[in-house]
């Protein structure tokens, strides 16, 4: 049995938490007081009956999420969320006409045209690289995905061909925006995020809750309404030059998501505030426009 399936499932409220299990396979079960613990047990009982300890799990219905958060997701526009992953080399400074910054290791400046190089063939064809702390969250693309999309939804960023792994035909674009919709801070969440002093950027995300708990807080990254184009392009970008993720029209998201040929990617709510809840005191990352 090979390991990172797919798994269709569905899931129900309880009285006291949530049950989860894979659609055709009924008995797989997870229960949990919260979302979170019930993902765990589900994780956990597809491992058991399948031998697939790296299982990743597609809900229909969409997952719940907070309803003080869904109540500002976007009627029309969500994000596609990059689900595989390829691994990368170190960062080349030589990838930002700033280089990388000597505080907190983040590119500095705008992207060159300095491939990024893989060491392993990717998994997925919405790929982020597979470290969590990598400095800079590049969206690459597969070949396969690429044949998909559209020129309009291309037209939106730069590709730079990324170096592939060795002895390998799987051939990966990175996508460079080229402007960004900003994150911001909603006025009463708890804001999350890093600020560096020596570059001056920062990062944020919110949760509705008075303060963050990681065990039980929906964290989410939230873009005023204000930034978001009336007629918006084919594809938005939403995040800053270096932690990014694209944003399209729900239909043709879910268009993208269901095709047999594309496997590692999920859909999320676009969750967009107007601009009176954005709360200006927090030092915020401005949209940068690249040449
Ligand atoms: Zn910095």
């Amino acid at each position: 049995m090979s390991e990172g399936r797919f798994w269709l499932c569905t899931w129900v409220k309880t009285t006291d938490g949530y049950k989860a299990w894979v659609i055709n396979r009924p008995k797989i079960v997870g229960n949990g007081a919260t979302w979170q613990d019930t993902l765990d047990d589900l994780g956990g009982a597809i491992c058991l009956a399948t031998g697939d300890g790296e299982g990743r799990m597609r809900f229909d219905p969409p997952e719940p999420t907070d309803a003080r958060i869904s109540q500002w997701a976007h009627p029309k526009l969500c994000r596609l969320d990059p689900e595989g992953d390829v691994r990368l080399t170190e960062l080349d400074p030589r990838c930002f006409t700033g280089g990388l910054c000597k505080g907190c290791d983040r590119p500095v400046g705008s992207r060159t045209n300095v491939p990024l190089v893989a060491i392993w063939p990717g998994e997925g064809d919405l790929c982020y690289p597979n470290y969590i702390a990598y400095p800079y969250r590049p969206v690459m693309i597969s070949e396969r995905l690429f044949a998909l999309l559209t020129r309009a939804e291309l037209a939106t960023c730069r590709m730079i061909p990324v170096q592939p792994a060795p002895r390998t035909r799987k051939r990966y674009i990175e996508l460079v925006p080229k402007r960004f919709i900003p994150r911001v801070a909603v006025r009463g969440w708890t804001c999350w995020g890093t600020h560096c002093k020596a570059c001056g950027d920062t990062d944020v995300s919110c949760t509705p809750d008075a303060e963050l708990n990681w065990a039980t807080s929906t964290v989410t990254g939230v873009a005023s309404s204000a930034d978001v184009p009336k007629r918006p392009p084919a594809m938005l970008a939403f995040g800053s030059v270096h932690d990014w993720g694209p944003v399209l029209p729900i239909d043709r998201a879910c268009d993208l998501v269901c095709n047999p040929n594309v496997a590692g990617t999920r859909i999320s709510e676009f969750v967009t505030v107007p601009p009176e809840l954005v709360d200006k005191n927090v030092k915020l990352a401005k949209a940068r426009k690249l040449p």
